[in-house]
């Protein structure tokens, strides 16, 4: 059979697939590697990330091999899997949302997900800057003192005094105000909150 035969074969055996998968666009499955990190309080009060971490009790945290850092969120199985998963580049592969200053990935799996439930919520606590050290080895957490806006675009969380950790998401516009403000300590957020396996998730509205 002749090439051209045969791609024309192919192309008319997935037009009836197309109509099936409307939103095929956004939900397009994409594989990135990176390092994976448990970011959460230790007994000191202070929000550490950790490379190795059996039940992590905080936030989940991906950054890629260009430091570009995603907020990880999936399944039980996948995300017990993951951490159990030696290697310490990992192959990932699922969906990617929202934006530069608050990317979300969302890990791809064969078992039915749990219907997520959201919850409005206000959060106050201190917000902490996630900031990938130059070769991605690291994640420094840092509460900081002056506004971030002009850094690198990181990941951000918001932890209370009883050391729960949210990983903040929502529009970029409302991600920038608050890297526009150097009140970092007690501060108030609303917002939906998403409680996942893989930690809690506040979106900021
Ligand atoms: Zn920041």
């Amino acid at each position: 059979m002749n090439l051209k035969i045969l791609s024309l074969l192919l192309a008319l055996s997935f037009i009836p697939v197309f109509p099936f998968s409307g939103f095929a666009s956004d939900k397009e499955l994409q594989t990135i590697e990176g390092q994976i990190f448990c970011v959460e309080q230790d007994d000191e009060g202070k929000v550490n990330s950790l490379v190795r971490y059996a039940n992590c009790k905080g936030v989940l945290l991906v950054i890629d091999k260009n430091g570009k850092p995603y907020t990880l969120s999936g399944p039980k199985q996948e995300i017990q899997r993951l951490a159990n998963n030696p290697e310490r580049i990992k192959r990932i592969t699922g969906n990617i949302s929202g934006n530069s200053r608050a990317w979300l990935f969302s890990l791809s799996s064969l078992e039915p997900l749990k219907p997520q439930k959201t919850e409005e919520m206000t959060i106050k606590g201190d917000i902490v800057c996630l900031i990938p050290t130059p070769g991605g080895e690291k994640v420094l957490a840092v509460i900081s003192t002056q506004p971030c806006n002009e850094n690198e675009p990181h990941a951000h969380a918001i932890k209370t005094p009883e050391g729960t950790i949210y990983s903040i998401q929502g529009p970029e516009e409302m991600i920038v105000e608050i890297e526009k403000s150097s009140n970092r300590k007690n501060v108030t957020l609303s917002g939906a909150v998403k409680k996942t396996d893989s930690g809690s998730i506040l979106i900021i509205e």
